[in-house]
């Protein structure tokens, strides 16, 4: 088994940034609980990426505080708060030379002394990691290489590999295929751990957020169970389209199907959009 730590709260209190006088995040308040998944969704734009690098401490608030079990993050040494909260981020920085290996060994970092190499326990969380996310195969592999979706799978088996509680997740399901999709997402929910996730995909963020949390504009605009929350009036305002919400027979979680063409274009009767 993996070691996982304790899934912590993690809480969002006044967040405000502000770069070059535009507020990006703008008084956001909001609290995951212990193995809590929130999936933070928004237009692009919405301040989604820049409200999580303030969560994993890339970035600090302009105002207000990010909190894990009630303390500020700012305030704990970077290899304690390494310990308990691990990220994947948007932005994949080149690994040079490194393989798929050594770049998922890079999560037991945080438990190591300088240059003590990997033991055997770090090995098999290593490969339970990579095999969690289907590329243990792509283990020798030079990461720079690798598709834009098997990069993915192998940063979020870096985190997965970190062995924190805690987790923010920066659209990790980007170039992933759909099962690639499930899979990754249902490795996070399997481990019990607390998560925000921004996901573009309603849908997914729909079967896999315990709730939603909505941003537009910075602004923290509704949070709530996802059927509670995405409803073809919120969909209508915040990304200006018509669509229809009905919930799975199967699941009764909430499916959102966009109508093609808005409300003001509708199309013609033979169902092709208007000349
Ligand atoms: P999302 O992830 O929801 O698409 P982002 O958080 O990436 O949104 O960006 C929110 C807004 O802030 C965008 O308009 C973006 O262009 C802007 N932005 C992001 N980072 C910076 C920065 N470092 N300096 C100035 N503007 C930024
Ligand atoms: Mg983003």
């Amino acid at each position: 088994m993996r070691e996982t730590g304790t899934p912590a709260t993690l809480r969002a209190e006044k967040v405000s940034v502000v770069i070059g006088g535009r507020a990006l995040v703008q008084d956001v308040t909001f609290q995951v609980g212990p193995g809590e998944v929130v999936a933070l969704v928004g237009p692009n734009g919405a301040g989604k990426s820049t409200l999580l690098r303030t969560l994993y401490r890339a970035l600090r608030p302009t105002s207000g505080r990010v909190l894990l079990d009630g303390e500020d993050v700012w305030r704990m040494p970077g290899r304690r708060l390494a310990r308990r909260l691990a990220a994947v981020l948007q932005e994949t920085p080149g690994e040079f030379d490194l393989t798929v290996y050594d770049v998922t060994a890079m999560g037991r970092t945080p438990y190591k002394r300088a240059f003590q190499g990997d033991d055997a326990d770090d090995r098999r969380i290593i490969m339970d990691a990579l095999e969690s996310l289907d590329v243990a195969d792509l283990a020798e592999a030079p990461f720079d290489r690798l598709s834009g979706g098997e990069k993915q799978r192998v940063l979020i088996a870096r985190a997965l590999a970190q062995g924190t509680g805690t987790m923010v997740l920066d659209e990790p399901t980007n170039h992933l295929d759909m099962r690639h999709q499930l899979d990754a997402l249902q490795q996070v929910r399997r481990l019990g751990v607390t998560a925000i996730v921004a996901l573009h995909d309603l849908n997914l963020a729909a079967a896999f957020g315990d709730r939603i949390c909505v941003l537009n504009a910075g602004r923290v605009v509704a949070t709530g169970p996802p059927a509670a929350v995405l409803t073809p009036a919120l969909l209508e305002e915040v990304y200006r389209v018509t669509a229809d919400v009905h919930s799975d027979p199967r699941t009764g979680i909430p499916q959102i199907s966009v109508m093609p063409y808005g409300r003001s274009a509708s199309p013609g009767a033979d169902g092709r959009p208007p000349k």
